[in-house]
């Protein structure tokens, strides 16, 4: 099931429209039915992603042993410009627990991933050798690589393998057809692994409709399930935030607004509390008439500013805006700095962080809620001077994960931001995936996802 806004602009519902084409079935929903309070929009929402999907655990070994799993991972991991080595595996070890799985299941076991952005050609900095010399460590195991992911040659490789066994095919984006979801590939990549299950361990691709996140269940007889990674992405991501538990805050950071406004009008529903910090405050003060000096204003979201504070009000979300912030005067990480008042900004002056009066009140509301989520950091906080309020945000919700509320962080930056402070093992969830994890919280339906089984009641 797809739900499309129509309150949108109308570009972003068909562009929406589009990447969702391959789902079964659509609810447009407009803004009579926005009004509605916020606890049945959040049940809405919640239903498409999360609610039914098999796993692959709930698959008993008779439906796996002996049999061709095809297992889609995110093995698109960032390598050291200088050695040519995987500078961060993170995602290579998150994969590792359902191959395990599988592999206790007596399955024979085809990884197929991307890798950069080859656009349809060889390119022999993305090939996938690098995550198949990681591989055998993790898992004990030897792990045989193909030299193509299609083809005759691979489809003999597949047809020699013992139950337990792993193969890697070659990057999948070195054909064209994987990013258009064409569904001759798709067709091609089943008949060469001869897949008999489907299992999607992709998070950060399952926001993309593409032939091995989407186009290949066509092709696949047996069940078609969700790994751990993903599953465990859709219960936080969308099984949590969409059912909290109350009071529920949303903290939202970063630089843009434009980036984040679709996240923000689906959290203005869900939370109890939606608290902001990051460059993108400065739009909502100058929204609210107030002076930021040089600070980063997207001009043309101070219309969306305005909206989202009159949604908080007309849906009772307490929207805190940071009362105080840093100020520097250039952009620079030796910049003078000072502490003011947001009504006080002096001109030139550019807010880098929130002050401490904001961290106190931000520390309060955390402490007082039982679910928190966090996307994107309050400040600059690369530059020392200027990470106190992220690295305090992350510390206060550390503090709540031990007091038993449930800690979500997801993005780029402030997943960085939580493991500079060492603070990683003390949230309920860090969330693998960037645009897929933004997706998930502003409610979208993920193609990935939407392809799936669902699971039997
Ligand atoms: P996502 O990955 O979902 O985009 P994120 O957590 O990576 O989320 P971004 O929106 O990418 O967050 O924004 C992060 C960037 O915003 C950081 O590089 C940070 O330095 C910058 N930033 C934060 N506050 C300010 C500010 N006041 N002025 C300028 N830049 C800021």
């Amino acid at each position: 099931m797809v739900l499309i806004r129509l309150d949108r602009v109308c570009k972003v519902a068909s562009s929406v429209f589009t990447r969702y084409t391959n789902s079964s079935t659509t609810v447009v929903w407009t803004s009579a039915f926005c009004s509605n309070n916020k606890f049945t929009l959040c049940r809405s929402f919640s239903s498409s992603n999360k609610k039914s999907k098999k796993t692959v655990a709930m698959l008993d070994e008779e439906a796996v042993r002996g049999k061709h799993v095809l297992l889609r991972c995110d093995f698109n991991v960032p390598m050291d410009k200088n050695t040519g080595k995987i500078a961060d595996d993170t995602r290579i070890r998150a994969a590792i627990p359902t191959i395990q799985l599988l592999r206790g299941k007596g399955a024979k076991i085809v990884l197929c991933s991307h890798m950069g952005r080859p656009k349809g050609k060889v390119v022999e900095a993305l090939r996938l050798a690098p995550v198949s010399d990681a591989l055998p460590l993790l898992l004990e195991c030897p792990v045989i690589q193909t030299e193509d992911c299609v083809g005759e040659k691979t489809a003999n490789v597949i047809k020699n393998m013992s139950d337990g066994d792993v193969v890697l095919l070659e990057n999948l984006r070195f054909h064209e057809g994987e990013t258009k979801n064409s569904l001759e590939f798709a067709k091609q990549l089943v008949d060469t692994t001869s897949a008999d299950v489907y299992v999607n361990d992709a998070f950060g691709c399952a926001h993309r409709a593409h032939s091995s996140t989407a186009g290949v269940v066509d092709y696949i007889a047996g069940p078609k399930v969700a790994g751990l990674l993903l599953s465990k992405e859709l219960d936080y991501l969308s099984g949590v935030v969409n059912n909290p538990q109350r009071p529920f805050a949303a903290i939202v950071g970063g630089a843009k607004v434009s980036t984040k406004i679709n996240v923000l009008e689906s959290l203005v529903e869900k939370s109890d509390k939606l608290i902001l910090g990051g460059a993108m405050i400065f739009t909502f003060l100058k929204a609210n008439g107030l002076s930021v000096g040089s600070s980063m204003v997207e001009d043309d979201s101070l219309e969306l500013a305005k909206k989202l504070m009159q949604r908080a009000e007309a849906t009772n979300t307490c929207l805190y805006l940071p009362e105080d912030v840093v100020v520097a005067d250039k952009f620079s990480e030796e910049a003078e700095f000072k502490v003011v008042s947001v009504n006080e900004i002096p001109d030139g002056w550019v807010g880098l962080d929130i002050g401490p009066k904001s961290v106190a009140a931000i520390q309060k509301h955390i402490e007082e809620c039982k679910t928190i989520v966090w996307n994107g950091p309050m400040g600059v906080f690369e530059w020392p001077n200027f990470e106190n309020g992220t690295f305090s945000v992350g510390r206060a919700m550390a503090d709540a994960t031990d007091r038993g509320a449930v800690t979500i962080v997801g993005g780029g930056d402030s997943v960085l931001a939580v493991e500079r402070c060492g603070l990683t093992s003390r949230m309920s969830h860090i969330s693998t995936g960037g645009g897929a994890s933004l997706e998930l919280l502003e409610g979208l339906v993920l193609p990935g996802v939407a392809v799936l089984d669902k699971a039997q009641k």
